[in-house]
């Protein structure tokens, strides 16, 4: 049975590059690989396509009456397979109807059984718009959620709020935490940040993917880095997240903060981080 994995994030930190690169490096770690972008944006799915877009499955839903699974699924790199669940027409809202509509048409048709899949990955955007969002985690659809992350605030505060939906359906069947991807991860102090939250917040860091240029020029091809620079440094980082994604077996319940408590443990970063600058502190111990 395929393992089903959900990433989340807050809008533009990098969730689709870290998925494209994921899915990439799994496929050539030699499993079968179908990535499912849940973002309105659809774009989930480019770079492993070579910059080229796929219809959605709200799309074809709207177009045609009957629909087969492979209309909406499509290959990528390595073998890989597409799908772009696509979202409502702007201004109508879907809660989350897509990744569902999207989801039942391929267990209807049985496809996750006939492709015969290791992996199922579902690139869902985290930014807390509303319930449709939860929609992979409630409905029982991912079994390990992962949340990409940087340093910053809105990026962790993206983070939390994942933290407390998964919280929230914990007890009724629905997917666990396997902890964060810090993305980014390039400017001092980064890296002891993310690893105060996720302490305080009762989950790991899964990997450090540092912020690379490699990246940008590899995504300005079309391409993930794993394809383009499959030799880099960034796509030796790119397969170690794989790697430790396929050992991941145990996830757990986070330990979300507050609102408050969270702008609290932030402020005492920021005053840190700004006393250490100015000279004020040397040498002392992070909070
Ligand atoms: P999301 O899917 O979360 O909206 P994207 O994956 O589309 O975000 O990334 C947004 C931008 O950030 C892209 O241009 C991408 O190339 C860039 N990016 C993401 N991660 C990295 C990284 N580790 N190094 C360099 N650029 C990155
Ligand atoms: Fe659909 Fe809600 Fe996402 Fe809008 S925010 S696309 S309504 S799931
Ligand atoms: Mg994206």
């Amino acid at each position: 049975k395929a393992k089903q994995i959900a990433i989340y994030g807050k809008g533009g930190i990098g969730k689709s590059t870290t998925t494209s690169n994921l899915s990439a490096a799994l496929s050539k770690l030699g499993y079968k690989v179908m990535q499912f972008g849940c973002d309105p944006k659809s774009d989930s799915t480019n770079t492993l396509r070579d910059g080229t877009y796929i219809p959605t499955v709200l799309d074809t839903l709207r177009e045609k009456n009957q629909v087969n699974a492979h209309d909406v699924i499509f290959k990528g790199f390595n073998g890989i397979y597409c799908v772009e669940a696509g979202g409502p027409s702007p201004g109508v809202g879907c809660a989350g109807r897509g990744i569902i509509t999207a989801v039942e048409l391929f267990k209807q048709q049985r496809i996750f059984e006939e492709l015969d899949l290791d992996y199922v990955i579902y690139d869902v955007l985290g930014d807390v718009v509303c319930g449709g969002f939860a929609v992979p985690i409630r409905e029982g659809i991912a079994e390990h959620v992962f949340t990409v992350s940087s340093a910053d605030f809105m990026a962790l505060y993206a983070a939390n709020n994942l933290f407390k939906g998964i919280q929230k359906y914990s007890n009724s069947g629905g997917a666990l935490l396997g902890g964060v991807i810090a993305n980014s991860i390039n400017q001092p102090y980064s890296k002891e940040i993310i690893d105060d939250f996720v302490e305080v917040t009762k989950t790991q860091v899964v990997e450090y993917i540092p912020r690379s240029v490699t990246v940008t020029q590899c995504e300005l091809q079309g391409k993930t880095t794993i394809e383009a620079a499959p030799d880099s440094a960034q796509a030796k980082v790119y397969t170690s997240l794989a790697e430790k994604i396929s050992n991941h077996t145990n996830s757990k319940t986070p330990a979300p903060l507050g609102v408050q408590e969270l702008r609290d443990w932030a402020s005492k970063w920021g005053k840190y981080l700004l006393a250490l600058q100015t000279g004020e502190i040397r040498n002392e111990l992070a909070p």
